[in-house]
């Protein structure tokens, strides 16, 4: 059994989740935890490629070193596990990242809408302004260069005409994150739906920016 036993299964736990909730359908989204060995070396934790999650078990869950080099694990990992590592190496507090797509993020996506800071709890949470980072195709190199770009600070973005990502300090904030993200995503499209959308007032957007900064900030 691997030492990694409890993580694998927790990886494993969020992806049967997010195909239950419908952020995915099928074998699709992603799944990582970042781990870290004895030597204080960061690896990886994440979904195999191509696999229906509820026909999996930990030991199908992928660890690789931060090149990418699988350890454990007979099935490819993630095609987007560069993806996955290319936002822990830009944001030392990610300890988990997921990515789904989801219903209404994937509206906004198709549209190329950004979401202002419209939702008090948007902000805490995610950070502010939900972005989009330009499109690129799966796996490419990139599309780790727009997701982390767009991503920059925040805990969730938007994958043009693709999905959603979103990130956290460990593995239920993300998931919690990708909730709020597709929360906030539907409550934009239908206050545009119908016509009438008052932002945050800047008083409030700042104050909590500050609290974001202090929960998420990678300064301190
Ligand atoms: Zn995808």
């Amino acid at each position: 059994m691997s030492v990694w036993e409890s993580e694998k299964q927790s990886v494993l736990d969020a992806a049967r989740k997010m195909v239950q909730q419908g952020f995915v359908v099928g074998t699709s989204g992603n799944v990582s935890v970042r781990l870290r060995d004895t030597d204080g070396r960061d690896l990886i934790a994440i979904t195999p490629t191509g696999c229906h999650y509820d026909l999996l078990n930990t030991s199908d869950m992928v660890v690789a070193d931060f090149d990418g080099v699988r350890l454990e694990g007979e099935i490819s990992p993630s095609i987007e596990m560069m993806l996955h590592l290319g936002i822990y190496r830009a944001r030392n507090r990610v300890n988990a990242v997921i990515h789904t797509h989801p219903a209404f993020g994937g509206v906004l996506s198709v549209m190329g809408i950004e979401i202002p800071s419209i939702l008090d709890d948007q902000v805490t949470y995610l950070g502010g302004d939900i972005k989009i980072a330009p499109y690129a195709l799966p796996g490419s190199k990139e599309l780790v260069q727009n997701v982390v770009s767009a991503l920059g600070p925040r805990n969730a973005v938007i994958l043009a005409n693709h999905g959603a990502l979103a990130v956290g300090r460990d593995l239920r904030e993300a998931y919690t994150n990708c909730e709020m993200l597709e929360k906030t995503a539907r409550t934009y499209i239908y206050a545009l739906a119908l016509k009438k959308v008052n932002l945050l007032p800047p008083e409030a957007l700042e104050l909590e920016q500050a609290y974001f900064n202090y929960q998420f900030g990678e300064d301190h």
